[in-house]
């Protein structure tokens, strides 16, 4: 075979047509999953060499015996686990294919011997949006009959939620109606997701160790989706990202504080991508704690051994349990350990709906002034929850700002039950001044991406901090030059105060790289108006976009204003495209599961 010149790439035996393909494939990649990818195909060439046996493509319906591990997740926390199963099940020898549950082929699932799925469940009993396609062909008529598959399912939840992994639960039982047997039990991961996830890692990956025991000889590592490389810094392992500037973006008379972030990464070797999110481990506030401390009348000084570690009270408090944010299990605790009859009444599953209220409502510190308690400080600290990382979108293309990372931040602070409240997060981000260090790592959102091609239109729809991506990716496609047009409905309480970004959107569109600005400015107007009512004014024109094949992006609260967004658009693509409503939701429910219409609400 003739070597082929291309430029900017050195000569190779490669023909045309592979060089062309391998060169579109790696295209966008990240240097971590370059590193990743260099490493596979190394292995591969040993493989080869040993065998003397050419490298064969893995097509998905090969008879050879592999372990999938599928994956359904929203916030990045499915994605992770389902990473670490597969780490350490190739590490230990066994064929493993990873892949996210809408690149699955769902017609393979007859032939799967070996599956482990591990899927989150959305507050009222949704799948992910990636999973939807996928849980909808499981629990429906055309699922096979599965009399060979071994599976485990590791679902994960929020059990203040009364549908707690209703949806690992729903695949669980209905594998085992499709004749399955279970590898391992079912395991519901709480938001402390560790406490049941590590366990049931080990017991999936022992369980397929043992059904493979026979089979290793013929193994082979089949990564569909790559296992992504253990970049240096990590969630367990954050980067402390120097805060370059921390700003607040609302005018005087705002009645609420956002603020724009900016850290350096310099250093770290993270990158990312527009639409992936910034993770932040926090503190929670000083003041908070101390608040804690004088309503439980304890000594923080005081030496506590929780898990196998011994910390001052204080420091517990302060940096390893979620203190701002009321859970079920809390209140189950306090109800329990005080026999408070009024709580462990608001436990009954009929009264499900009030608990909702008090839980969204009320933070721990009013339940413990509420319910005075003598507690022992290991049984308060076993009543909370560790304390997780949040997460924001990431508000910058790296492109545009280098190696720096920008975030946009509304700062829970409020009076209730006359005290000052605040949110763990946010209130330490707003603390951190521009001499400090945040610490940080990077969650990638592969569902959250600006579409391939740069010559597709995109609509952006996202009210309050939901702008935080669309500044990233008008910026992305301004500097690369996508010619698709660019379309943002922003929405905030006053026009005055709130217009987060006002000046760089009037700059886009002024240059063209926005080529319309919708707003709904909520609480200038007598009746209140959202960006929905935005969607239904333009319905003619968006349908035409949509129709053109725009890709569609949502971003911001997940319980009510996605809601609504998304019955604005069936509506509208029923009223413009002369469609049943059934139909202009099933189209709707088609482009998300394609990935053109994205969201990334919580
Ligand atoms: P917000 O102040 O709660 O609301 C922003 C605007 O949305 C206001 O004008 C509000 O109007 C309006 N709105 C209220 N209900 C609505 C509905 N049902 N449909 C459409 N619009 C509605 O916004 P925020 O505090 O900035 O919070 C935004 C949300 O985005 C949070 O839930 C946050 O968790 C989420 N989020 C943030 C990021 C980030 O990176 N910062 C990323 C992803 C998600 P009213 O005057 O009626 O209240």
């Amino acid at each position: 075979m003739n070597a082929v010149a291309v430029p900017d790439l050195p000569a190779t035996t490669l023909d045309a047509g592979k060089l062309s393909q391998l060169v579109q494939l790696v295209d966008g990649l990240s240097p971590a999953d370059l590193c990743w990818v260099a490493a596979w195909s190394a292995s591969l060439a040993v493989h080869a060499q040993r065998s003397g046996a050419p490298v064969k493509a893995a097509s998905g319906a090969e008879a050879a015996p592999r372990l999938t591990i599928v994956y359904g997740s929203q916030t990045g926390n499915a994605r992770r686990l389902a990473e670490q199963l597969a780490r350490r099940s190739s590490e230990a020898g066994l064929p493993v294919r990873l892949l996210r549950a809408d690149a699955y082929p769902q017609r393979e699932l007859a032939q799967e011997r070996y599956l482990a799925l591990v899927i989150s469940t959305q507050g009222e009993g949704e799948p992910p949006d990636d999973a939807r396609g996928l849980v909808e062909f499981i629990a429906g008529k055309r699922a096979p009959k599965l009399p060979t598959l071994q599976f485990s399912v590791l679902g994960l939840g929020d059990s203040s939620y009364p549908l707690f992994c209703a949806i690992g639960r729903q695949l669980d039982a209905r594998l085992a109606e499709l004749g399955a047997t279970r590898l391992a039990p079912l395991g519901e991961a709480d938001v402390d997701v560790e406490t049941v996830a590590t366990p049931w890692l080990d017991t999936a990956l022992e369980q397929a160790r043992e059904a493979f025991k026979t089979n290793l000889s013929a193994a082979r590592i089949t990564p569909l989706h790559a296992v992504s490389n253990q970049a240096i810094h990590t969630r367990d392992n954050p980067f402390a990202a120097a805060v370059l500037a921390n700003q607040c973006i609302v005018a005087r008379g705002s009645e609420r504080e956002v603020r724009h972030l900016e850290l350096s990464l310099e250093g770290s070797g993270l990158h990312y991508q527009p639409g992936d999110a910034l993770g932040v481990w926090p503190r929670n506030p000083s003041a908070l704690v101390a608040q804690w401390l004088d309503a439980l009348q304890m000594d923080g000084e005081r030496e506590v051994t929780h898990q196998g570690r011994t910390l001052p009270l204080r420091r517990w408090l302060t940096a390893e349990r979620e203190i701002t944010r009321l859970s079920r299990p809390f209140v189950k605790a306090l109800a329990e350990a005080g026999k408070h009859a009024a709580l462990i009444d608001l436990l009954r599953p009929e009264r499900v709906a009030e608990l909702a209220v008090l839980l969204a409502r009320d933070q721990p510190i009013d339940l413990l002034r509420h319910y005075p308690q003598a507690w022992e400080p290991e049984a308060l600290l076993a009543a909370l929850r560790p304390l997780s990382p949040r997460l924001y979108s990431i508000a910058s293309s790296s492109r545009a700002v280098g190696e720096e990372v920008h975030a946009t931040v509304a700062v829970v602070d409020y009076q209730a039950h006359g005290s000052q409240h605040w949110g763990a997060a946010s209130s330490f981000l707003a603390a951190t001044n521009e001499d400090g260090t945040l610490p940080v790592f990077i969650e990638s959102n592969e569902r959250f991406r600006l579409p391939a091609d740069p010559a597709r239109d995109i609509i952006m729809i996202g009210p309050g901090t939901g702008v935080a991506p669309f500044r990233a990716f008008v910026q992305e496609r301004a500097e690369t030059g996508a010619s698709g047009r660019n379309w943002l409905f922003f929405g905030n309480r006053h026009f005055a105060q709130d217009f987060l970004y006002q000046t760089e959107w009037q700059e886009a569109l002024k240059c063209g790289a926005l080529h319309r600005l919708d707003l709904a400015f909520s609480r200038d107007t007598e009746q209140r108006i959202h960006v929905q009512q935005r969607l239904r004014e333009s319905g003619a024109e968006l349908y035409a976009w949509l129709k053109g094949g725009a890709c569609l992006y949502v971003c911001g609260d997940s319980s009510h204003m996605a809601k609504d967004v998304h019955a604005a658009l069936i509506d509208l693509m029923a009223e413009h495209g002369s469609l049943a409503p059934d139909a202009a939701s099933a189209w709707l429910d088609q482009l998300l599961q394609q990935g053109r219409y994205a969201r990334d609400v919580y």
